[in-house]
C-alpha cells in the first residue's frame, strides 16, 4: 500500500452517491507535506517527458498543482469556471458538468496562457466520469498544444473516467485507484498497482 492509500484508509469517509470524502488532507484542508510527496510521486512517473507546463481546474486542483508543479519547476495555470455565455474569441472554453456539484459549467483559459509550443501536465485532485479531463483536454488541444500526461491524485475506478482516457491514448498516472468502497460500513478497496 503506498503513503496515499494509508492516508485514504485513514481519514477518508465514503459517502452515499459514490463521494469520498477527504477534505481533512486534500480538498479543504491541505496537508502540505502530502502534497509534495505527491509532486516527487509525479516527477518520477513523468520522467523524461519535457514537461513546460501544469494546467487544472478550479477550485481543488490548484493547491495541488501548485505544489506538484515546484517539482517540475514550471507555471500552473488554472481553467476557471464562468457562468458567462459571452466569452468565445480572448478564451478558450469547454463545457464541464460537475460530478459533485451536478452542474454544467464552461470552463475557461485565457488564450495568453496557453500556446501551440506548449507540452502541459495535467494535474486533478479525483476522477470520476472524465468529464473534467476532457474538458481539459479540449482546451488544451484547442490551443494547438500537446498533453503530455495527466496525473490524477484519487481515480475511482469504478467509474468510466480512466477507461475514456486511457483508450484515448494519454498516459495517465493515478495515485490511488479505488475500485469498489461502500458507504454503509466505510471500507475502501485499492487497484493493485
Ligand atoms: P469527473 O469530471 O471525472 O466526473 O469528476 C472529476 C471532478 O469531480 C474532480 O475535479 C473532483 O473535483 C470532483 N469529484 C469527483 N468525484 C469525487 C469524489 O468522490 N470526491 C471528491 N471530493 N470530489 C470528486
Amino acid at each position: 500500500m503506498n503513503f496515499l492509500e494509508e492516508r485514504i484508509l485513514k481519514d477518508g469517509i465514503v459517502k452515499e452517491g459514490n463521494v469520498l470524502k477527504v477534505d481533512s488532507f486534500l480538498n479543504h484542508q491541505m496537508d502540505i507535506e502530502l502534497f509534495n510527496k505527491i509532486g516527487e510521486e509525479f516527477k518520477k512517473r513523468f520522467e523524461g517527458k519535457e514537461i513546460n507546463k501544469i494546467l487544472t481546474i478550479e477550485a481543488s486542483g490548484i493547491g495541488i498543482a501548485c505544489i506538484v508543479a515546484q517539482h517540475f519547476n514550471v507555471p500552473v495555470v488554472f481553467a476557471k469556471k464562468s457562468k458567462s455565455i459571452n466569452l468565445e474569441g480572448e478564451m478558450y472554453v469547454a463545457e464541464v458538468e460537475s460530478f459533485t456539484h451536478k452542474c454544467k459549467n464552461n470552463v475557461i483559459v485565457s488564450k495568453k496562457f496557453l500556446n501551440p509550443e506548449d507540452k502541459v501536465l495535467i494535474i486533478d485532485d479525483f476522477l470520476a466520469n472524465g468529464c473534467a479531463l476532457q474538458g481539459l483536454i479540449h482546451i488544451v488541444q484547442s490551443a494547438g498544444a500537446t498533453v503530455e500526461g495527466i496525473g490524477i491524485v484519487i481515480e475511482k475506478g469504478f467509474q468510466n473516467g480512466g477507461t475514456i482516457i486511457r483508450n484515448l491514448g494519454f498516459q495517465l498516472e493515478s495515485l490511488a485507484i479505488v475500485d469498489s468502497m461502500d458507504a454503509e460500513n466505510g471500507t475502501i478497496n485499492f487497484r493493485k498497482q
